[in-house]
């Protein structure tokens, strides 16, 4: 699957605990990140990450782009509730079009976790499941 890794300054730490805690897991995946994150990830882990541009560069919105264009699985966006974001309608349009195409989304590492122990037992294919014979959003 392929997978989108963000997470904003106060969380890089948090996300390279958790990368590094769920390496044996992610190592299986296709994974993607904001330019920092990225990287962050990429020194701790040793697992090759797609770097976009940073988040308030745009790398955001790249990953966004991917998912409009139905080639992302999930997104792990580990944001920080208690700081202003200068690219924050960037942030909103992340969250939104995850919605709009059903992208499994997690905000915090309480979710995070359990996407990833999802995607370990399979459930995370979940949305093959809802879409078997059409996998464009319902909404749509
Ligand atoms: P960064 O971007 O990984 O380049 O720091 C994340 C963000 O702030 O959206």
């Amino acid at each position: 699957m392929k997978i989108a890794l963000i997470a904003h300054d106060r969380k890089k730490d948090l996300m390279v605990k958790m990368t590094t805690a769920y390496k044996h897991i992610l190592e299986n995946h296709e994974l993607f990140a904001t330019g920092t994150t990225g990287l962050r990830i990429e020194e701790a882990t040793g697992l090759p990450v797609h770097r976009f541009k940073s988040g308030p560069l745009g790398g955001d919105q790249q990953i966004g782009a991917m998912i409009s264009e139905d080639n992302l699985d999930m997104v792990i966006f580990l944001r920080d509730p208690l700081a202003a974001q200068p690219h924050e309608p960037d942030v909103t349009a992340l969250i939104r079009l995850s919605d709009v195409y059903e992208i499994p989304l997690a905000t915090n590492i309480g979710s995070a976790e359990i996407l990833i122990r999802g995607l370990d037992a399979g459930f995370a294919d979940f949305r093959e499941i809802i879409h078997e014979n059409d996998n464009r959003p319902i909404s749509i």
